[in-house]
Formats: structure tokens, C-alpha cells, sequence
């Protein structure tokens, strides 16, 4: 099985009653990958990925993601994705950043010694090494996006699901997030299916797009090839 990632059989498809969150989505992502998810609010993106992440269960359909049923929540899975949302706040307001990454941590079993080494490595990637002693509420919207994604990365999963992860952050902030993004695949191999409404993350990172609309999805490859076939691309919930 060549595909990390992918719908077996059926569609995917989610009801929540009778609002059709996802009615048919089907994709297979390659290992290392990194897949750009667009569409405009309300399309499905969540949905889509928190079912591929296990947290909420399809109507119908199947899918495969790292070789395991995700609804199934079996640890060897856990261990392989990570999923961070950029709109909420994972990471405890009161501690020190590096005491809540030590509650991540602590939830993988990954022994101290190795726990600083990861931290430290990923810290000075983020260029975040000097806030890692003061309480999360003291750090920047930009530096809280950054200490969460070290929080999501210290178990060293194989899958990255990252939902907005530069919402709301200033310019510089968001090209340090991008470029963190792209160095963490180019290091690790990790494969990436991210959300963004922003072109410059996509041009930036995606190699391809996949493109859902009213729960379906409208297109699958190139970006180049999608702006041609949708433009203006504000119709697929791109702003520049
Ligand atoms: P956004 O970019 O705004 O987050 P999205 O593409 O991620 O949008 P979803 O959050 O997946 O879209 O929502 C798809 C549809 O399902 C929307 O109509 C939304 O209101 C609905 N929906 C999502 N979650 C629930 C829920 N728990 N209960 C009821 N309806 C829901």
C-alpha cells in the first residue's frame, strides 16, 4: 500500500442531521507530500480533517490513513499524525512553555533526556529558544502558533494535519511559519495536508491542492492548474 492517505470504496461523507458537512470526498496523498486543502468557509476542510484524524466518525465511507482505520483511535495511529488547529489553544496558559511541552511529552512517553533534545532541535528551528522558560501567556499570537506546533511535533509523527496554522498572524509571523512548515518536510519526509485561506502559504508549500466545495471536492492538482479552471480564486476561499 503506496498511499498514506486515503478513501477505500466509498466516499467519505458526514451528516451532521440534515447539514451535509462532507457528501463525497475521495484522495490519496502520497508519503511526503505536501497537499494544500482549500475551499470557502463551511465547505468541509474541519470536517474533512477530523475524520481523517479520528475525531469524528463518517456517515460512510472509509478511509486509511498510515495504514489504520483513524475513527479506530489506536495508539500506534496517535502516534504517527498530529493534527494542530490554528484557531484554538492547546498549550497551558500559566506554565512555561517548556512545562506544558513537558504535558505533551508525558502523553507519548518520550523520556526527558530525549524530550530536551527535541524540544531544543525544534525551538531553534522556530527560532523560539529564548521564550521557552516564560508562560505561554506572555508569548506573541506568532510565537503561541509556533509553541504549538513544537507541542504537536514532539512525538515525531510520519502525518501533519494543520488547519489554518497562520490565521490571524502577522506577516512575518505567517512566512515563519510557512517556511518552518516546508523545512520540517524537507528534514523529516513528514507528510502535510494543510488548510489555508492565504495564496501565499499555498504557493508557497502546496504541491498540489485539493479544492472542496458544499462538501465535494471540485478539483484535485496543480495550482497552477486551479487558478486557470477557478478564477477569480476568492471562489474557492483564496485571499491574497
Ligand atoms: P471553515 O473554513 O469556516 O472552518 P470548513 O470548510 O472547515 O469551514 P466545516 O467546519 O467542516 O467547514 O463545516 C462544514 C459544514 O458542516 C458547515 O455547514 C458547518 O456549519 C457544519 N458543521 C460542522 N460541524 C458541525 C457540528 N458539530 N454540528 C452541526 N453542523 C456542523
Amino acid at each position: 500500500e503506496d498511499s498514506l492517505l486515503g478513501t477505500l470504496r466509498h466516499f467519505l461523507r458526514r451528516r451532521y442531521q440534515t447539514i451535509r458537512a462532507v457528501e463525497g470526498v475521495s484522495f490519496r496523498i502520497l508519503p511526503g507530500e505536501v497537499v494544500g486543502f482549500l475551499g470557502p468557509n463551511g465547505a468541509g476542510k474541519t470536517t474533512t480533517l477530523k475524520m481523517l484524524t479520528g475525531l469524528v466518525h463518517p456517515t460512510r465511507g472509509k478511509a486509511l490513513v498510515a495504514g489504520h482505520v483513524p475513527w479506530r483511535r489506536e495508539k500506534a495511529f496517535l502516534r504517527k499524525i498530529t493534527l494542530v488547529m490554528g484557531n484554538k489553544q492547546q498549550l497551558i496558559w500559566d506554565l512555561p512553555a517548556m512545562d506544558s511541552f513537558r504535558l505533551n511529552a508525558a502523553i507519548y512517553e518520550i523520556p526527558e533526556g530525549e524530550f530536551r533534545k527535541r524540544v531544543l532541535e525544534l525551538a531553534e528551528m522556530l527560532s523560539l529558544t529564548e521564550k521557552l522558560h516564560q508562560p505561554v501567556r506572555k508569548l506573541s499570537l506568532g510565537e503561541r502558533m509556533k509553541a504549538e506546533l513544537l507541542a504537536a511535533l514532539l512525538h515525531r509523527p510520519e502525518v501533519l494535519f494543520l488547519d489554518e496554522p497562520t490565521l490571524g498572524l502577522d506577516v512575518n509571523a505567517q512566512v515563519a511559519v510557512r517556511e518552518f512548515i516546508r523545512e520540517y518536510n524537507r528534514r523529516y519526509g513528514a507528510t502535510v495536508l494543510l488548510t489555508s485561506h492565504y495564496m501565499a502559504d499555498i504557493a508557497a508549500l502546496a504541491e498540489r491542492v485539493l479544492v472542496i466545495h458544499q462538501g465535494r471536492l471540485l478539483y484535485d492538482g496543480p495550482l497552477a492548474g486551479l487558478l486557470e479552471r477557478f478564477a477569480p480564486y476568492r471562489e474557492v476561499g483564496l485571499t491574497l
